[in-house]
């Protein structure tokens, strides 16, 4: 079991405010041919985690072990928190200066000034002062093509140029910089472009987000959720209808049929393991409420108004209060007996009486060839960074 002072990394979303409309956000909603704000959320001063509480809750002699903080989630761009500035400060004096430590953001980075980002740039650049010039923190900044038109066709209301902008305060501040790249077929032509620009800009990394490919194919297979995104019209774009997954890699489809075909009952039999439990990680939402992992947060959280009938069980056995941070804390919470259930859940099937497997538990932990890759991939990492770089959201 876990506790807060074994728990190594953390990953929170200080925010559920975000400029972007990305068409998968769970932060918006399809309804009545509109993209709508998800009703079921808390946006504006509501959606902004107190600054107070991560004080309280992020101090280095509770949090023991803990060697990486994470801002990412389901429902916002944390950076866009007013007080952000002042949550890497926090962090800066109360873990860099304590351990060897990491901070990693994932944002669309379209919003606010340069002089911010050049600030958040200056505070990365301690964080490598206090490590020993090591360079491991960092803020990924999710671009999807190299012009506006094209980088807003999936991440809609983010103008290309301004992230551009603001990623390069940032570096000139200090901070290391990574591009993340989410291919669909209207952007694929532009990877190796971008490849070469975030090179002649000064990135330090730059990636082709794959992990969303495999849960696209379940979708495919599954054929009772269609493998396209389909998004209405807003006052400024165009309804479209994008592939989930882009053509040159439609191949894992097949390769997870065939990972399928190898049980007579996929869901219930195929070996399931807990990667965030076991690399000892948990999320907290914006609404202060923890989570094993971001996977089941955002799709049996508040966004889906907890109500979704495969989670049911364990709404009814526990009800939605638990794992709420502005009521209990961060180590009675861990404590708390669904973690054991949830354990438990792992080798049962989702038909169970008692403690009924999770589906997405399979769709994201199944121990295929696959998933398995992954799993003992990020595990032997040499230099372990904590983070996987696995999350459901578009950021
Ligand atoms: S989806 Fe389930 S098995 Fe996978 S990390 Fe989350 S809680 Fe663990
Ligand atoms: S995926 Fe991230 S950047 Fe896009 S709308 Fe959602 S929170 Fe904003």
């Amino acid at each position: 079991m876990l506790t807060a002072e074994t728990l190594k990394a953390i990953q929170i979303e200080i925010s559920s405010n975000c400029n972007a409309g990305c068409l998968e956000c769970a932060r918006w909603v399809n309804e009545e041919s509109k993209q709508q704000l998800n009703p079921k959320l808390n946006f504006g001063h509501k959606g902004n985690f107190p600054i107070e509480l991560f004080r309280n809750i992020f101090q280095a002699d509770k949090l023991k072990s803990l060697r990486g903080l994470f801002f990412d989630g389901n429902y916002g761009d944390s950076l866009i928190h007013p007080d952000a500035l002042l949550f890497m400060e926090h962090m800066n004096k109360e873990f860099f200066t304590d351990r060897n430590f990491i901070i990693e953001v994932n944002s669309n980075g379209g919003y606010k000034d340069t002089t911010f980002w050049y600030e958040m740039g200056k505070l990365f650049a301690e964080m490598y002062k206090l490590s020993d010039n090591d360079r491991e923190s960092s803020v990924v900044f999710g671009l999807d093509g190299i012009d506006n038109e094209t980088h807003g066709i999936y991440r809609r209301n983010v103008v290309y140029d301004k992230v551009i902008e603001n990623a390069q305060a940032f570096i000139k501040g200090g901070g290391r910089a990574e591009w993340k790249y989410l291919e669909f077929n209207h952007n694929s032509h532009q990877v190796e472009q971008a490849r070469e620009t975030a090179k002649k800009l000064g990135f330090e990394k730059f990636f082709v987000k794959s992990t969303r490919w495999k849960e696209a194919a379940h979708r495919t297979i599954e054929g009772n959720k269609s493998d396209q995104i389909r998004a209405s019209a807003t006052k400024k774009a165009k309804a479209v209808v994008i592939d989930r997954i882009p053509d040159s890699k439609k191949d894992i489809v097949e390769k997870v049929r065939k990972e399928m075909d190898a049980y007579n009952d996929y869901y219930n039999e195929v070996p399931v393991s807990c990667y965030w439990n076991f690399r000892k990680r948990v999320q907290i939402e914006y609404d202060g409420l923890v989570w094993q992992c971001c996977h089941l947060s955002g799709v049996y959280g508040s966004s889906a108004g907890f109500s979704k009938k495969e989670y049911q069980y364990y709404v009814d056995k526990f009800g939605t209060s638990w794992n709420n941070l502005h009521e209990n804390s961060l180590d009675a919470i861990l404590k708390h007996e669904y973690f054991n259930a949830l354990e438990d859940s792992l080798s049962n099937k989702m038909t169970d009486k008692i403690n009924p497997r999770i589906k997405r538990c399979v769709e994201k932990c199944a121990q295929s060839e696959i998933s398995q890759h992954q799993f003992f991939r990020l595990n032997n990492q040499h230099k372990e960074k904590l983070n996987d770089g696995n999350n459901p959201d578009a950021n």
